[in-house]
């Protein structure tokens, strides 16, 4: 493949980029995966996180909603 220009990959990799900017409290814990989607990551912190109860389950429900509502 080698489409020049804006692919639906970049596209949706900017889109997820632009709601996790939106969920600044997730950028206090560093999550071992660059790139993580923090969703179906094993070892992610995000989700460990709101186990513990450091993130809000609201917040995080609202965040999941937004990735998997546009169709990752
Ligand atoms: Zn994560």
């Amino acid at each position: 493949m080698d489409t020049p220009g804006f692919s639906a990959l970049d596209f949706n990799h900017l889109l997820n980029e632009e709601i996790k900017a939106g969920f600044k409290e997730f950028n206090n814990f560093e999550c071992p995966y660059q790139d993580c989607l923090h969703i179906n990551e094993k070892e992610c912190l995000i989700k460990k996180e709101v186990q513990l109860g450091n993130i809000l389950p609201s917040r995080y429900q609202t965040y999941k909603n937004l990735i998997l509502k546009k169709g990752n």
